[in-house]
């Protein structure tokens, strides 16, 4: 497996690469979710290239950037165990040469970007798009393979290959799931035992949600906001939106998702279940 922390090495070997190429763009801290987007990559590329960067830009003020948790040796390790190609793992110097102010941005589609999430991390998801759409640009890969642990971030970033004319199909694969339900992230390690014991209510509760086909969405929500935060859980939202444009639905219906962020303490949880 090749790994390669600078542009002009990674530029190199994509030059001589033979066969299509699929790009899994990642922060590290890689876990079951992250190797099933390897795997799926690999059913439908030649070549899979996984990036490890953790990006400043889509971190807002008061965040976790700084101590979001690196684990670059492991990482590759399990990389290598799962049959990858290669990675790059950039630093900020290769990433934003000039540094990050002043920089060109990636503008993302309002209708998708400033709801759910993006209402609640301003500027999160132009930094994700800036960053992605300069990946795609560094490694050329004909394939992107995304999670649906962050649907919404799935649907901005197939908008602006679409938007942009960028030569990538944009493709999402299931969210993995610990066995009591809760998903896969690398912030799961921020809570506590107790936390963690709760936590899985999230998943549970959204799978109830789903099954309430023909009932009003927001009094779904609002019954459901009312019993998690008697738990101790505080909602960023709760809402039943379209999954092709985001856009709120009055009804639960097929081709509708729910999709929730949740504090437990300090650690902020965000999941989506489809009908
Ligand atoms: P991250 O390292 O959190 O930026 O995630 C990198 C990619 O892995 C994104 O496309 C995520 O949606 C995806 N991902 C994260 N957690 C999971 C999960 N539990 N199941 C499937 N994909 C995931």
């Amino acid at each position: 497996m090749a790994v390669f922390r600078d542009l002009a090495a990674l530029r190199h070997w994509r030059q001589g690469l033979r066969g299509s190429l699929a790009l899994v763009p990642t922060m590290g801290n890689l876990h079951d979710g992250h190797l099933s987007l390897v795997r799926l990559a690999q059913t439908r590329a030649d070549q899979v290239l996984v990036s490890i960067y953790v990006n400043p830009l889509q971190f807002g003020r008061g965040e976790d950037f700084a101590g979001y948790p690196r684990t670059l040796d492991q990482d590759l390790a399990r990389l290598q165990e799962a049959g990858c190609t290669a990675v790059f793992t950039p630093d900020d110097a290769v990433m934003y040469p000039r540094g990050k102010r002043d920089l060109s941005l990636v503008m993302p589609a309002h209708s998708l970007s400033k709801v759910l999430c993006g209402a609640h991390r301003p500027g999160h998801f132009a930094g994700v798009c800036t960053v992605v759409a300069k990946l795609l640009h560094m490694a050329q890969p004909q394939l992107l393979v995304l999670g649906e642990k962050d649907y919404q971030q799935y649907r901005v970033l197939q908008r602006m290959a679409t938007d942009l004319d960028l030569p990538v199909q944009v493709v999402a694969g299931p969210t993995q799931r610990a066995e009591d339900g809760l998903a896969l992230s690398s912030r799961n390690r921020y809570l506590t035992p107790q936390e963690r014991q709760l936590a899985p209510r999230i998943f549970a509760t959204l799978r109830e949600l789903a099954g309430q086909r023909g009932a009003v969405a927001a009094n779904l929500a609002a019954a459901a906001r009312k019993d998690l935060e008697n738990a101790g859980f505080s909602l960023d939202y709760l809402e039943f939106r379209a999954e092709e444009d985001l856009r709120a639905l009055e009804h639960v219906q097929a081709g509708g998702r729910w999709f929730i962020a949740a504090r437990l303490g300090n650690t902020r949880l965000i999941d989506n279940v489809g009908v």
